[in-house]
Parts: C-alpha cells; structure tokens; sequence
C-alpha cells in the first residue's frame, strides 16, 4: 500500500490562492474562528492522523475485514483504537454546532477533513461518514427534544449513525419500500421491515448505533409519496441520555464484497423496534434528501481519494523502476535502463492521475463554498438561504458525483497499469485502490442515476437549461477575461466554444425530447461526462491562471509548484478534454440505436 502524505502544499492552494477562503469565512456567521492560523493547524493535525494513523491499517484492514459472531461485528485490528483517537481528538464534530458539543466549523472544513481521511483509509472512513449522514438529517428535521437526546453523542462520536434506505427489492427506486411503521399510543412507532447494504449498520467502535430509517406508516400512499423518516436507535437510550435496552435491530449477515473490506455493510433487521419520526408523515423522503448534496459531494471526493492514493503510489514506483531506454535518448546512462517515468505512455498516465486528483479536489473546494452557504441557512433558520444554495449546488451534485467517482475509478486502474504485473499482486496495494473505488459509482445513486438528475430533473424539467446558461456563464467570463493574456489565451478560446456548445447541445436534447422521450435517458450518461470533462477544465484553467500569476509575483513559495500546475493544465486540455467531444456527438444521436432492438431479441446464442 502506497504511504499516504495529505497533499497540503495543494490544499493550501487552492483554499488561499485560488478560493479565497479567508474571505469566504470571513463573510460567513460562522466563520470567524476559522482564520487561516486556525484551519491551518487544523488541517496539519487532521494530516498527521491519517498519515500515521488511519493509512496503516489501510491494508490488513483488507486483508482482514470484519466478522459477524451472535449478531456482533468486529471490524479488524486497530480500527478500535484508531477511532478512539478519532474521537478524543474532536473530529467528528468539526463542522458541527457548538451547543452539540461540535466545533461549529463551517461545512467546507469537514470536506477537507473527509478527503485526507478517505485517502488514508475509505472503509474507515465510512464509519464516521455515515453518522455526518444521520446526524445532519435529525439536526434539520427532528423535534428539539429528539435533538437533545440524539446529537450531542453522536457529535461527540461516542455513537454513530446509518442511513437505511435500501431494501431487497429496492436501492434506486425506493417508492417501493415496504418497511413498516405501527404508530403506538406513547407517540412512538414499531418498525419491521429489513434493510439491506447498510454500511457501518453494525460495528463495535461505538457503544450505540442510530439507524436513520425509511419506512410505511400502515394507511400510506403507494409509491414515493408515502415513505417517512424515523429515528431506531440500536439500544433505545435512557431519558437521562445512557444506553439503555436492546431495540431488536438485529444484524442477521454481512456482506462479502469486492472492496472496502473492512468498513461493514450490514443486513439488518428490524423486529418490532422502537421508533420516533422525524419530518412530516408521508415526507419522509424529501427529508433525507435535504442533506443529499452534501451526502453526494461526500462520495465525490471518494474519486478524488482514490485518484490522490493512486497517483501517489504510481509516481514513486515510476521513478524506481527501470524498464528500457526512453525514446528522445537515454535520460539515466549511468544506470542499466530509465526509469519508466521517462517514457511518454507511463507519463500520461501520471498525468490522467494527477489531472483528476488535483482537477477534482478544486471541483470540491468550489462547491464546499456552496455547501457553507446552504449548511448556514439550516444553522439561522433562513430557509431562502438555504433553498438558494442548495439549488445552486444541486446542478453541481450529479457531475462532481458522477464525473469525479468515474475518473476516480480510472485512475486507480492506471495505477494498477504503472505498475505492470505488480500492479495485479496484493501486496503492493494497488489493487486494493480499484476494488475500493469500483463501490463509488455505485452507492450514492449509480452513475446512470446522477446523469438522469443532472440532464432530466436539474436541466431538462427544473430549469429548462437555465441551470447550464447560469453556469457557462461563468465559464464564458472567464474565457472573455482571460483571451487577452497569451499565456491563458489557449484555454480561454477552448473553454469559451466548450460554453457555447454545452448550451446548444441542452437546447438540441430538450428539443428533440419533445418527440422522444427516451433521448434523455439515452443522452443522459454522455451528457453527465460531456459536463464533468468541460467544467473540469474550467477549473484547470482557473488554476493555471492563478499559477502564471503567482510564478509572474515571484515570492517565497517553489515556483516548481506553479510550473507542474501549467504542465497539467496544458495536459488536460490537450490530452483529456478532447473526450468530450466523443461523448457531444453521441449524445444527439437518435435513440433509437438503443431503443431499436426489441427485448425479446436481446439474446446470447
Ligand atoms: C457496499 C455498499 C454500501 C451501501 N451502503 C448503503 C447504505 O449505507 N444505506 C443504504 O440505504 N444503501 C446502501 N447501499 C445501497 C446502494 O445505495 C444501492 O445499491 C444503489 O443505490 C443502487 O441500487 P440497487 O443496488 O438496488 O440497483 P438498481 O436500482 O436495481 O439498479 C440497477 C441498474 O439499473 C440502473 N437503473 C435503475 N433505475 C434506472 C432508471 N430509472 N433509468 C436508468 N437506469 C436505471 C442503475 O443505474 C443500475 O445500473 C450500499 C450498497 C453497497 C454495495
């Protein structure tokens, strides 16, 4: 397994140079403790705990897994104690409110935390990042009294959350849950249903799990329109806040997957255990997808994670191994053969890592402005403010989830790739990487589900393209600011045609949509990638200009940095965004060449 160094010198980059995080904090009602001394040591803390911590157990946390014994989970050596530390440290109520017992750190400084955590180890991760998932769905929608008993230890992480939507016959669709909830005459609700693939649904690195429940109250509407949110703790908790009696949510299995091991994905049922609802009858799935955006951006940076781990483990391996000569004339003659980085193929894939690891993280660091804004109008009761941002992020969502967990998933096959044969032998860790990553186009709503929300429901019927023309606006001002300047000129002329088709190409879809419904759905998955190539390069370039800036102010920082900042930007308009000019042709191609083929003729033979 690659030795994991949090990319700091990258962070700082873009949370100073190019973001201007200071100021964003600044303007923020709870951002005034965040001055940059602070998130700075913050951020080295949180490194040093994922370099020697959690990155160790990375690989015989694999190798290991978990164990299922009388409906016990043991998740494998040192997670235990690495949570311990975890917790002792404060990190899990970072970005939570203060009167909880969290640090009342905006939402963007969890992010951060996230993505150092996630690189070190993602099955570990999983277990705190469910419970952020929980708790900022009772922190916005469950009665004061719910919030007292709940928050402050799950804040404090001596408890951690689930969220239980999937069942056997349903992950996507979950109009068709069957769970069900019988109301009781003390207020409270039984559930009995069973949920499938609950991760972190069972574990014992804390002394009570709460499980955040989709289910039926018994006169329910059919469908999506009559699902409702409730609260089953594990062990129901005492009024003075202990853990109390066991609540029959019983873990009958576990889960053997291709990746992330050690982080248990549980099969749980629920036998007639106590519940409360949170949010209104019957709305209980609008509730849980309030905190969606955030939830989605979280496993965005899952892609980011497994690009980063890649990449770093590609890179010190290709300068170390020696394979031939490279082509230009030999770059080592005192040694027996080059180092494979000197070749040009092993270069472009470093590269493709590079491009999407530092590509993605600055997608991230933008829309965590955006989640800061929306967390904000919860925390004041502002629900404009919040409606605003979270619109705003919710175009975003699907092509950071999307896009980013795709590429994520390349780069870590890359990864395998520099490595030749080893790349395939455990030991090295790089397989690991890609059977970690392949779960994040998965979960979290598949890749085929974000491209339908972004082209059918944020673009298509929500905004009528405006959602696009408001985004490549700020593209095409970028473009327009920066034509003059020789050395931005290159990307300017690219990102200002880019602009103009992404429009063109929505108003081709919606117009041809009128006579063939099935053409969302069959434009949807190029569209998703057509958005994830050109914004993407949007943030290279904006890169690129800030380092030609910088690298012009001179000062005390490496100018190496800026310079490999340039080279990669120029790499990915050279070499990664011409793919999005495949995926803009297929995308306005009738749908019938998917539609044509009747089902019955679909066959093997
Ligand atoms: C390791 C792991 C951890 C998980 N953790 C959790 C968790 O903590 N909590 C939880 O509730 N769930 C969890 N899940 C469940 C996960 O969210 C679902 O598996 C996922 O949403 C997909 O649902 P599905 O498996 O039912 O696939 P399906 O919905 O059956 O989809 C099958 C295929 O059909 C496509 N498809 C479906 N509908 C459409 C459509 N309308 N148009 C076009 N294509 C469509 C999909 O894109 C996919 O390719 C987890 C799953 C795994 C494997």
């Amino acid at each position: 397994m690659p030795a994991y160094k949090a990319p700091l010198r990258d962070m700082r980059f873009l949370i100073n140079e190019v973001f201007d995080y200071p100021a964003h904090y600044a303007s923020l009602s709870n951002g005034k403790d965040a001055d940059p001394e602070t998130v700075a040591a913050i951020l080295e803390e949180g490194a040093k705990f994922c370099e020697e911590v959690l990155a160790p157990l990375n690989l015989p946390g694999d190798e290991e897994g978990c164990r299922l014994q009388d409906g016990k989970v043991t998740t494998p050596k040192g997670f235990k104690e690495a949570y311990e530390q975890y917790v002792a440290g404060g990190w899990q109520g970072l970005s939570h409110p203060t009167e909880y017992g969290g640090q009342g750190m905006p939402m963007s400084m969890g992010l951060f935390k996230t993505e150092m955590m996630g690189t070190a180890n993602w099955s570990f991760n999983m277990y705190p990042g469910l419970s952020l998932g929980a708790m900022n769905t009772i922190m916005q929608h469950a009665s004061d009294e719910l919030k007292a008993l709940y928050m402050p230890p799950l804040t404090e992480g001596r408890w951690t959350g689930t969220m239980c939507l999937t069942e056997p016959q349903c992950g996507t669709d979950l109009g068709q849950v069957k769970t069900k909830a019988e109301p009781q005459a003390d207020g409270s609700y039984k559930i009995s249903g069973t949920k499938i693939f609950i991760s972190a649904g069972e574990h014992d690195l804390a002394e009570n799990i709460i499980h955040v429940v989709l289910a039926r109250l018994p006169d329910a509407p059919a469908g999506t329109r009559g699902i409702s949110l409730f609260i089953v703790p594990k062990f129901r908790p005492t009024a003075d806040g202990a853990v109390g009696e066991f609540n029959q949510v019983v873990c009958s299995a576990i889960e053997h997957k291709m990746g992330i091991k050690a982080s248990a994905t549980a099969v749980l049922n629920f036998e007639e255990s106590t519940g409360w609802m949170i949010a209104e009858p019957n709305k209980g799935l609008e509730a849980m997808f309030t905190f969606m955006n955030t939830a989605r951006i979280g496993t965005a940076i899952q892609g980011v994670c497994h690009a980063e781990l890649s990449f770093q483990g590609a890179l010190a391996y290709a300068k170390e191994r020696r394979s031939m000569r490279a082509l230009s004339g030999k770059k080592e003659p005192d040694k027996v053969a080059d180092a494979i980085i000197h070749h040009a193929d092993v270069r472009r894939m470093l590269l493709t890592q590079k491009a999407f690891a530092e590509g993605g993280r600055a997608m991230i660091y933008f829309a965590a402005q955006y989640a800061d804004h929306m967390t904000n109008g919860i925390i004041e009761g502002d629900q404009k403010k919040y409606k605003h941002w979270d619109d705003k992020l919710g175009f975003f969502t699907p092509i950071m989830k999307g896009f980013l967990t795709e590429m994520g998933l390349e780069a870590a096959n890359q990864g395998i790739q520099v490595f030749g044969g080893h790349g395939y032998i455990k030991e090295h860790g790089m397989e690991q990487i890609a059977r970690d990553a392949r779960i994040s186009t998965l979960y979290e709503g598949t890749t085929g589900i974000q491209a339908l929300d972004l082209l059918g429901r944020k673009v298509l019927i929500m905004t009528r393209g405006g959602a696009v023309r408001e985004f490549t606006s700020m593209i095409a001002k970028f473009a327009v600011e920066h034509m003059r300047d020789a050395k931005m000129r290159r990307y300017a002329t690219a990102l200002a045609k880019y602009a103009a088709e992404w429009n063109l190409l929505t108003m081709r879809i919606m117009l041809t949509a009128r006579k063939d419904r099935d053409v969302v759905s069959a434009a949807s998955h190029h569209f998703l990638m057509y958005s994830g190539y050109v914004t993407m390069a949007y943030f290279w370039a904006l890169q690129a200009a800030v380092a030609s800036k910088k690298l012009a102010e001179g000062g005390d920082e490496k100018p190496e940095f800026y310079k490999a900042k340039i080279a990669t930007a120029r790499f990915y308009f050279d070499h990664l965004l011409p793919r999005a000019k495949g995926h803009a042709s297929s995308m306005i191609k009738p749908s019938k060449s998917l539609t044509k083929l009747p089902v019955e003729h679909f066959v093997f033979e």
